[in-house]
């Protein structure tokens, strides 16, 4: 790492708006050397605790700005972000290996849900209802939940926090947000900004530890906070929602996915190919949006095997510090196995590998194209979260649709075709919260992002997205 401006990387925990040691640190690997980058406080649950207090108690006064004052912080917050968007993107990139440029890419992600919601500060608009009675008049307000509890994966270090942090702090909720123990330094760099933006203090905590149970049981148990907001696996998020029950608090889960991508025989085969490359290795396959089951019609499955397997050669794995470099390492050995599983248990179940297939140095694996993998294979059924794509063949636009329904899950869905009619029946049918028509990239701050089934919970993003962050109140006014 060369960093303009070294500061950005803290390695402590920020409460309260102050800086603090911890006991205990753990140590931050670069996940394509394995090299240590830094020891983080590992911050106790005493800790924690204290960060909600603080939280609690700025919540009030944070509250009490309008939405103008509190937008002004946020637009601060976004223009040092897009300032320093290089010294970032290098933290990103050294604690979670994506390739530099889509580092550089999250970061201007991340920054534009704080300048969206910057934006829809202003706009937390009520309602006025015509009353059920002549004396009466209803009025309608929204107000801030009140602490926000967040727990983030290590996939999008500083998006996935920006997406949470930005509508919360819009509405006026303060936040309590554990990072993943993998990827602390975008989080705390983040918050570096946040500070120096003027975020007052206490209204932005974020708390690094490695006791990623204790630190949900604190989240959920303290009745301080109100609302848990959480992206990560499926499992975590239905713990987190138990545990939410017992003072019923509110929840927003992003969870796991498992996207369909179908390509249809009418298709522009050469965009379906771009759209399946981009959905698919983006990240290394490591996000929830990733295309995991890739259906391809009958008659142009060979040709699309083909081309697929054509561009994918043409990606570059290595350090993603190197230039020209589009696949990183995967985060850790578990994620390599996985992906291994996948593929074995898919040739155990008759496919064939087209290109790649094997393991490279350190975690680092090969972009890999497999073909004639059935649609009871484990890599159609499960998240893969690596560099490999499953195709299977499909004869009618029904049983596609079938095909693509029978999951438990439900984030993303994709498929490529160019009749207008099979556009909405399609578009209509698959049971996702996001549809990508003709596209594969569908992630951006001004449209709701989020799933249905076991894929979640709530929307994040767009003119939804600060909904999950605010109780509606009604009054009533009588005697009028
Ligand atoms: P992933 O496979 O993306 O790591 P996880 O759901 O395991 O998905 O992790 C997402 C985040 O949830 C990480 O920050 C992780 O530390 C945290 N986490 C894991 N287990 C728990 C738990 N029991 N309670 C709260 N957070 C957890």
């Amino acid at each position: 790492m060369d960093l303009k401006d070294k500061s950005l990387l803290e390695t402590r925990a920020f409460i309260g708006g102050e800086w603090h040691e911890a006991d205990k640190t753990f140590e931050v690997i670069n996940p394509a050397t394995g090299e240590t980058i830094t020891q983080v406080a590992d911050c106790s649950t005493d800790q924690l605790s204290k960060a909600i207090d603080l939280a609690h108690a700025a919540q009030k006064d944070w509250a009490k700005k309008t939405g103008k004052e509190r937008a002004n912080i946020l637009r601060k917050w976004f223009d040092l972000m897009v300032e320093h968007a290089d010294d970032l993107a290098q933290i990103l990139t050294a604690e979670m290996g994506k390739p530099l440029a889509e580092a550089k890419g999250e970061i201007m992600y991340g920054a534009s849900f704080i300048e969206w919601f910057a934006e829809e500060a202003k706009r937390t608009y009520g309602d006025i209802i015509p009353q059920h009675q002549a004396d009466k008049r209803i009025v309608v307000i929204q107000q801030p939940i009140g602490v926000v509890g967040s727990i983030t994966p290590w996939n999008f270090p500083n998006a996935m926090i920006a997406r949470k942090v930005g509508p919360a702090l819009a509405v006026g909720c303060s936040v309590v947000a554990r990072p993943a123990e993998l990827t602390p330094l975008s989080a705390l760099a983040m918050a570096v900004l946040a500070e120096r933006a003027g975020v007052p203090k206490g209204v932005l905590n974020i708390v690094p530890s490695t006791d990623a149970a204790a630190a949900g049981e604190e989240l959920c148990a303290n009745s301080k906070i109100r609302k848990i907001t959480f992206t990560g696996s499926t499992r975590v998020g239905r713990l987190l929602m138990k545990q939410c029950a017992e003072d019923i608090k509110k929840v927003s889960l992003e969870l796991g996915g498992n996207a369909p991508f179908l390509v249809f025989d009418d298709a522009d085969l050469d965009a379906a190919v771009e759209g399946a490359v981009a959905a698919k290795y983006r990240n290394a396959g490591q996000t929830c949006v990733c295309a995991n089951r890739i259906y391809v019609q009958a008659s142009v499955y060979d040709e699309f095997a083909e081309k697929l397997a054509e561009k994918v050669a043409e990606l570059k794995t290595g350090n993603g510090f190197e230039d020209g470099v589009t696949i990183g390492p995967l985060i850790n050995d578990a994620a390599v196995e996985k992906v291994q599983n996948h593929i074995t248990d898919a040739l155990d179940h008759g496919a064939t590998v087209k290109l790649g297939g094997n393991r490279l140095e350190g975690t680092f694996f090969e972009p890999t194209v497999i073909v004639d993998v059935p649609h009871k294979a484990l890599i159609a059924r499960e998240e893969t979260f690596g560099p490999v794509a499953g195709l299977i063949k499909f004869d009618t636009e029904e049983d596609v649709i079938d095909m693509a329904n029978d999951s438990e899950f439900g984030l993303a869905g994709y498929f490529y075709t160019r009749d207008l009619g099979r556009v909405w029946r399609v578009a209509e049918a698959m049971e996702t919260g996001i549809v990508g028509v003709n596209t594969g990239i569908i992630s951006t701050e001004v449209a709701p992002f989020g799933g249905i089934k076991q894929s979640g919970l709530g929307r994040e993003g767009s003119k939804y997205g600060a909904d999950d962050f605010t109780e509606i109140k009604y009054i009533c006014m009588g005697g009028i």
